[in-house]
């Protein structure tokens, strides 16, 4: 069996977490090879965020030319070619990948399931991978229920439905968080009759609780059937075309045998510190992997401070400011506390909020249902979080982001100035008293 050089670094899975991590060890010159069986770019560019979102933007310009006449266009009917949608959302996960793959230049690629043989050698294939240390960034897998698993033909999962031949006439999604609520969203938007089933008393469960309601009562407009507080059983599925099981999604340890050599599982999520170090002491986690925030961006961001960790920088992850956005339509974000957290901490705080019913901007957009509520120390004034339900929710949740991180008070933020008419200037009407 072939014996590779010693690697500075190892990296086991190449999604988000991965890759992020490859970077930063090509940044500070380190030796480094990443592992990967399945394509470059794990969920994220392959089955998650990229796609997912190339899908929304398509249903989002079907909606558009329907509604042409609205804004003085005229044209023909509108059609929907399910077939061109799948070839864009393939051409731009080449094009992404193609430029992931350049930008990792210096770093060894090997595409092979790995296994880890000991605290400093992984088996990858027919070799045997020598490093220093190693970060496990193996990510997550959809989660079955115990009454209902996927059959990969009607019951199947968010991957499957990227790949479909027809739009479902009926489409049952049950779990009524980020990725149901998306595909909701989506195929409704693509002229499947939907219905949502959440098992929580609200969609989005841990999320503000105005914007939930918010939503369900855009979807229910829309002509989506909202169910929560219901279970859903095999026989419920009989009368759908298809049936999405998007119940969460589970750390995945990779099947790389880490207790063997005394890394910590906790059931299946692999244990790490404040600094993302695991039990053994050369061997680092980040991504999904660690049952964290299970969002790209923070793989990313976990990914880059474990390799800062191991050249001992003793940076703890942080993890109070990290927007969440959900792609629905109208979208919705959140960043920093909501306002239930907020109240659980006993802070004395304040609650603002615009209706972008008074943006010109979203007037413009035809999108005005919605609005921004803001969250700030009534005391200080010193911003603590935002959530959204709007136009563009996911880019304006990165202004309050950035506010809340340079420890802005509203006031601060209410002195910018906003260009007009933007939805961007909704930030500073939300901030009135
Ligand atoms: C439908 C959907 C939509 C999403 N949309 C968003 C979004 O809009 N925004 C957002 O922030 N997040 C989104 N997410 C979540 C996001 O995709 C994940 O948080 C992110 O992909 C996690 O990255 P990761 O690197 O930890 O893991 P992954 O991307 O899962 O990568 C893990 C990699 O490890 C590899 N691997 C595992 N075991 C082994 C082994 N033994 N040997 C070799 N390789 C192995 C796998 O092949 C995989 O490529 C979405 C997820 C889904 C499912």
């Amino acid at each position: 069996m072939a014996l590779s050089i010693m690697y500075d670094l190892a990296i086991v899975g190449a999604g988000w977490a991965g890759f992020n991590a490859a970077l930063r060890a090509k940044e500070l010159s380190l030796q480094s090879c990443l592992i990967d069986s399945e394509a470059l770019g794990g969920v994220c560019l392959n089955q998650g965020c990229i796609p997912t979102k190339t899908f929304i933007q398509s249903a989002k310009v079907y909606s558009l030319v329907k509604k042409a006449s609205l804004f003085g266009v005229e044209s023909k009917e509108a059609t929907f070619d399910l077939n061109k949608l799948i070839e864009r959302k393939e051409k731009i996960i080449q094009q992404l990948s193609a430029g992931m793959r350049f930008s990792l230049k210096g770093v060894d690629l090997i595409s092979a399931r790995a296994g880890i043989l000991s605290v400093n050698q992984i088996q990858a294939g027919d070799k045997i991978i020598q490093a220093k240390n190693i970060i496990i960034a193996t990510g997550s897998l959809p989660m079955e229920l115990p009454q209902l698993k996927f059959d990969h033909k009607k019951i199947i999962s968010s991957t499957e439905l990227l790949n479909l031949k027809d739009i479902p006439e009926t489409l049952l999604v049950i779990g009524g968080g980020v990725i149901g609520c998306e595909f909701a969203s989506l195929f409704s938007g693509l002229g499947s009759k939907v219905t949502l089933v959440e098992k929580c008393a609200q969609l989005l469960p841990g999320f503000d609780a105005d914007i939930s309601r918010k939503l369900e009562n855009v979807f229910k407009k829309r002509g989506i059937e909202v169910k929560t507080n219901s279970e859903v059983s095999e026989s419920d599925t009989a009368d759908f075309t298809l049936s999405l099981l998007c119940v969460g999604r589970a750390p995945n340890p990779g099947d790389l045998g880490l207790e063997k050599i005394g890394v910590k599982l906790d059931r299946n999520t692999v244990v790490v510190n404040d600094y993302l170090a695991t039990s053994v002491e050369n061997i680092y986690a980040a991504g999904d992997c660690t049952g964290k925030l299970m969002l790209a961006h923070y793989a990313a961001y976990q990914g880059k401070l474990a390799v800062d960790n191991i050249m001992g920088k003793k940076i703890k992850a942080d993890n109070a400011v990290v927007p969440n956005c959900i792609f629905t339509d109208p979208q919705v974000s959140g960043v920093g506390l909501s306002q239930a957290e907020a109240q659980a901490k006993g802070l004395n705080i304040k609650i603002s909020k615009f209706d972008f019913l008074g943006s010109g901007a979203a007037r413009i957009l035809d999108e005005a249902d919605g609005f921004i509520k803001v969250i700030s120390d009534k005391d200080t004034g010193c911003l603590l979080g935002a959530s959204i339900i709007g136009p563009q929710a996911c880019e304006l949740s990165a202004v309050f982001g950035v506010a809340i991180s340079a420890h802005l008070n509203t006031e601060g933020l209410r002195k910018m100035i906003f260009a007009h008419p933007t939805l961007s200037e909704s930030v500073q009407d939300s901030l009135k008293s």
